[in-house]
């Protein structure tokens, strides 16, 4: 595996893979790496010749009373766990890599996508993610980019921004990974006690109670409520929403073009986000 740490260190080392026609895989994360974002690796590995995980921490993304200090960094597990998936090349840039002195553009992601749910709780979120993102997709020039259905919105949020800017590249949407119990892994979830570990797992009921109520024919609101009141009854849990949206406008859903409920809590101080798709 080559590591990169600059944008002209990656382009140097990706010169080949393009010279020789392989296609290259994407895969952007902010490290600490688990299982959900190995496996997006392995998507990448089974569809392109050659594979590109990002590991950057990208303070744009993070509000000013949000945990960007305290987010786990582990950037040695993290080299060993992509090596063992056979990526071919690591890119680590720091911060002033990515957000030189005198940067001043940004992407904005408008209303409603991008202003609602996550958008409405975490000002500037979507932003952030698109802006570096867009800059990623620039310095790796991938075929596929695969990001994780854990973060719905965010898969929504980037199909948009791919479609609006005419990305010449194929967003490739994993399935989200859970540990047995139904928790859905995450970085932040190191930051669980085991009792609030067990807590958050309100979220994934809460989920499961929606998706059988919405194949029972229940509607919209019913639903909805269901999921709230069962986040809310839980100890310790402080429910943020709890919606059934359509999956690309994160709207309310009209017709059959596939839904999505989804739930974000506070769980011990931990902001926790969780959904499940509903095909239609
Ligand atoms: P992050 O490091 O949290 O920015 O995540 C990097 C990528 O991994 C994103 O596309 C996430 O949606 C994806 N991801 C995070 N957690 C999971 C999970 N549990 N299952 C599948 N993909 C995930």
């Amino acid at each position: 595996m080559r590591i990169a740490r600059t944008g002209v260190e990656l382009r140097e080392t990706l010169q080949a893979e393009r010279i020789s026609g392989r296609t290259i895989g994407f895969v952007p994360t902010m490290g600490a790496l688990h299982e959900g974002h190995l496996s997006l690796v392995r998507l990448a590995r089974a569809k392109d010749e050659a594979v590109v995980v990002s590991v950057f921490v990208n303070p744009l993304q993070f509000g000013q009373a949000e945990d960007l200090e305290a987010y786990p960094r582990d950037p040695e597990r993290d080299f060993e766990l992509l090596e063992g998936e056979g990526t071919d090349v690591a890119f680590l840039p720091s911060v002033d890599e990515m957000y030189p002195a005198g940067d001043c553009t940004t992407i904005s992601v408008g209303r409603p996508l991008g202003r609602v749910l996550e958008g409405h709780d975490r000002p500037g979120h979507f932003d952030g993610v698109c802006t570096v993102v867009a800059k990623l997709f620039n310095l790796v020039e991938p075929d596929h980019a695969f990001f994780g259905q854990k973060d719905a919105q965010q898969v929504a949020v980037i199909r948009r921004m791919v479609h609006d800017l005419k990305f010449p590249i194929d967003v490739v949407v994993g399935p989200t990974v859970r540990d047995p119990d139904g928790l859905a892994l995450s970085s932040r979830n190191c930051f669980l006690s085991p009792e609030d570990r067990t807590k958050a797992l309100a979220l994934s009921r809460a989920l499961n109670a929606g998706a059988a109520e919405l194949s029972a024919g229940g509607a919209v609101e019913v639903v909805e409520k269901v999921m709230w009141d069962l986040l809310a009854a839980g100890e310790g849990v402080e429910p943020s929403y709890a919606r059934v949206v359509d999956r690309h406008s994160f709207e309310v859903p009209e017709g059959d073009t596939g839904m999505v409920l989804v739930v974000a809590a506070r769980v011990g101080g931990v902001r926790l986000i969780d959904n499940v798709e509903v095909k239609s």
